[in-house]
């Protein structure tokens, strides 16, 4: 038990040893070092507590100021880079070594200023002893001086004979602490008095005597000064004695400085002190210990706050991973699983915008209270950021369990009451996986179910249990997600081209430009997916110039070889906000160029327009000056609005896909596809329909006045040399437009 409090390193037990064993020497051995008997027994007794205490390696005042200068073990922290360093912060405050230097900062200063207090103590006290000694020899002086005046003077020398024996017995009193006074002229030359006293001290007298010759004249009234004589010292006082050339010197023994220290180091003095430094060391652990005390609660509330989500106080982000591991040390050791429920506020973003930012946070706090109330097999909720929450808790390992976990959390957050004023209802989406089933760490867990929420997301599934295709795939894309700029700027992508075909006049009326990866490991990567992560990436600008230049390029070859068709570019909609595009169309219609003469359409989706028409609207204005045509793709799919569909300058129309192909309703169908191709020729465009698979479709499009046709019956995308041959085999009778 007594392991928990050990304090002790090596070094320190070993000084202490040494010191205690001095320290029982000198109290028990040389008790005339000290000189007194309680104080000897005192030092043997310190000397024997610091033995002790170096053998069972604990000290007392390190107790107290908790430090220690033993070696500490490594504390193993099973958690994230982030946190363990917070966590050496907080170590730091608690590290012995720091305490130590703390507690010598404090210590030390302390220690230096009580000695200047002592030596000025000393000083003051040997001046104050050396004072008084001459006080002494100068009272003494006249006193004996007073009383030689008295006897020779005739006024008073009744008054003095009167009391001879009183006056006497004054003078004897006051010089009692004489050793020598004498009665001499100013050549210092004795004259015998009854007074004189030690005048047997010849030593004393004789360098008295010639101190006075040297000094000579110098000797007046109450001359004074130091004396040594072999290793005595003495304090002396002479004093005018008469009008007849008498003077009196009276000389005391000083105490030397080795003796005033003896005495002012009295035993008595030495407790004192070493009661005094004793208090320094527990006041300033003291101190310490408050100073550290407060910088470890400052440390522990930042660590707090960083390991919590401010808003509503859960576990952030950051601790996940610690949270995951203490659960997965106990899955280890006793079975089951580690669940990890991911999940997802839908249309989050929309009641932020809606009600404001204040409404969603108060929406966030009740969610997360909410969630908290679920009883989730002990589980912690934590908050991963935005809207997103998880839950992490210990279960069976079964997706029966977990599903079922799933649904009584949704079930919970879909029927609770949110907001007191507004009657807002929430869902959410959740992506789940398990450790060890999924995954191996807990990074690897936290990985699984952000993919599942992903997948549960992207298919408007309300929970997906992680599966590892999952993971291929998103393997796959981080690789081609890494490799696409590398690809966009070494010409790793090729175009394809797909007729468009005028089906009332039997006319190749264009080419649409389709982009194509083919990647050295994964293969033909479909435009759907890499042109989506080029926009998310902010590669899409180079990805269109890049397009537009190469089909350019494909254009002016085909016009030297005869050739000359209008091609239809793909836009994504942020293109429209590039500042580059406009200068770069302008180039390529231009003279160098071949897309002049209105060879170039851009075909952009109704989103695009929507986002922000006024700067849409602008950039296809500059666009239309270049001779630029437009066509609204995918036409249907998207958020138009007629009104701004009227102002933007449209050339055509595409009808999606989906309204082509004949489905069991055809009937309803057929009636919405007419009305958008007229609704097209109102609008004064040319209606294209996409997707066109077989003939049926096609002449039903014939029928309802179609202008142009797009599809695999008339011709697949084909690389340029392909679709040469396409055109030259005349399949369609296409006429091309003169150069
Ligand atoms: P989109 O512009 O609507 O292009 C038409 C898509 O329909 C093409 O797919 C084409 O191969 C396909 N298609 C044509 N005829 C038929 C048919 O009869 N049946 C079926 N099932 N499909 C047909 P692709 O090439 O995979 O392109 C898909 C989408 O990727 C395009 O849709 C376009 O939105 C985008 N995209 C392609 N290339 C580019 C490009 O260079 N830039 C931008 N921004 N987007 C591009
Ligand atoms: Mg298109
Ligand atoms: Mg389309």
């Amino acid at each position: 038990m007594l392991k928990n409090y050990t304090n002790m390193g090596t070094q320190d037990r070993i000084a202490r040893t040494i010191l205690g064993a001095v320290l029982v020497y000198v109290g028990l051995f040389r008790p005339d070092m000290i000189g007194d008997h309680i104080l000897n027994v005192l030092v043997a007794a310190f000397g024997v507590l610091n033995i002790i205490s170096s053998l069972v390696k604990i000290c007392p005042a390190y107790l107290l100021a908790n430090i220690s200068t033993a070696r500490s073990s490594k504390v193993s922290t099973a958690v994230s880079g982030s946190e363990t360093l917070l966590n050496e912060q907080v170590n730091l405050v608690e590290a012995s070594s720091l305490r130590m230097k703390l507690l010598l900062s404090v210590f030390l200063p302390m220690f230096a200023l009580l000695c200047v207090f002592c030596a000025i103590v000393f000083n003051l006290g040997h001046q104050h002893e050396l004072s008084s000694i001459t006080k002494k020899a100068d009272v003494a002086a006249e006193f004996v001086a007073d009383s030689i005046r008295l006897q020779s003077d005739d006024k008073y020398k009744a008054d003095y004979q009167a009391f001879p024996d009183s006056t006497l017995s004054i003078v004897a009193s006051g010089v009692e602490a004489v050793d020598v006074f004498f009665l001499h002229d100013s050549n210092a030359n004795p004259i015998d008095s009854e007074i004189a006293k030690g005048m047997d001290n010849i030593t004393v007298l004789n360098a008295m005597t010639a101190l006075h010759r040297t000094r000579g004249d110098d000797i007046k009234n109450g001359a004074r000064g130091m004396l040594m004589v072999g290793d005595k010292h003495y304090i002396w006082s002479t004093t005018f004695a008469g009008a007849e050339d008498r003077w009196f010197t009276s000389v005391i023994p000083a105490p030397s400085t080795h003796t005033i220290s003896r005495q002012l180091f009295s035993p008595r003095f030495a407790v004192i002190i070493l009661s005094v430094i004793l208090l320094a060391v527990w006041s300033s652990a003291y101190i310490i210990k408050k100073f550290l005390d407060n910088m470890e609660r400052s440390a522990r509330q930042l660590q707090y706050r960083t390991y919590h989500d401010t808003l509503t106080g859960l576990p952030n982000r950051l601790s996940i991973e610690s949270i995951i591991h203490q659960k997965t040390q106990s899955v280890d050791a006793q079975g089951g699983c580690v669940a990890l429920l991911m999940m997802d506020v839908i249309g989050f973003r929309e009641i932020n915008d809606t009600l404001g930012y204040a409404i969603g946070d108060k929406l966030l706090v009740a969610i997360s209270k909410h969630l908290n109330e679920i009883d989730a097999n002990d589980g912690n909720v934590v908050m991963m950021g935005g809207d997103v929450f998880s839950v992490v808790c210990q279960t069976s390992h079964d997706r029966l369990t977990l599903s079922r976990l799933s649904n009584k959390i949704q079930d919970k957050l879909e029927n609770s009451q949110y907001l007191e004023d507004y009657p807002v209802t929430i869902q959410v989406r959740i992506g789940m996986a398990c450790y060890p089933g999924d995954a191996s760490s807990p990074e690897e867990l936290i990985r699984c179910s952000d993919i599942a929420l992903a997948q549960a997301k992207s298919q408007r599934l309300k929970s997906y249990y992680y599966n590892t295709d999952l993971d291929t795939h998103s393997i796959r894309k981080l690789t081609l997600l890494s490799r696409l700029r590398t690809a966009i700027e070494q010409d790793e992508l090729t175009l394809v081209y797909q007729p468009k075909v005028d089906i009332q006049k039997n006319t190749l009326e264009g080419v649409e430009v389709l982009v194509r990866w083919i990647d050295a490991e994964y293969g033909l990567v479909s435009p759907v997916e890499f042109v989506t992560w080029a926009e998310k990436s902010g590669l899409i600008d180079k990805l269109t110039h890049w397009v537009l230049k190469t089909a350019e390029k494909q254009s002016a070859q085909w016009q030297r070889q005869g050739i000359c068709i209008p091609f239809a570019v793909n836009l994504s909609p942020t293109n429209l906000f590039d500042k580059e595009l406009v200068p770069l169309v302008e180039r390529l219609v231009g003279e160098n160029g071949s897309f002049g003469n209105g060879l170039l359409e851009l075909e952009i989706t109704e989103n695009a327009v929507m986002e922000d028409p006024e700067r849409a609207l602008d950039t296809m204005h500059q666009l239309g000056r270049l001779g630029v045509e437009f066509a609204i793709d995918d036409f249907g799919t998207g958020l138009s609005s007629f009104a701004y569909l009227r102002k933007f300058p449209v050339h055509n129309l595409k009808i999606d896909r989906a309204f082509i192909l004949e489905t069991d309703d055809s009937d309803k169908e057929a009636i919405l596809l007419q009305s958008m191709i007229t609704l097209g020729h109102q609008l004064g465009c040319v209606v294209t329909a996409e997707g066109v698979e077989d003939q049926p479709t096609l002449e039903r499009l014939r029928d309802m006045k179609c202008n142009l046709v797009q599809g695999y019956h008339i011709c697949r995308p084909l690389f340029g040399e392909k679709l040469l041959e396409w055109i030259e085999r005349g399949n369609w009778t296409a006429l091309p437009r003169a150069a």
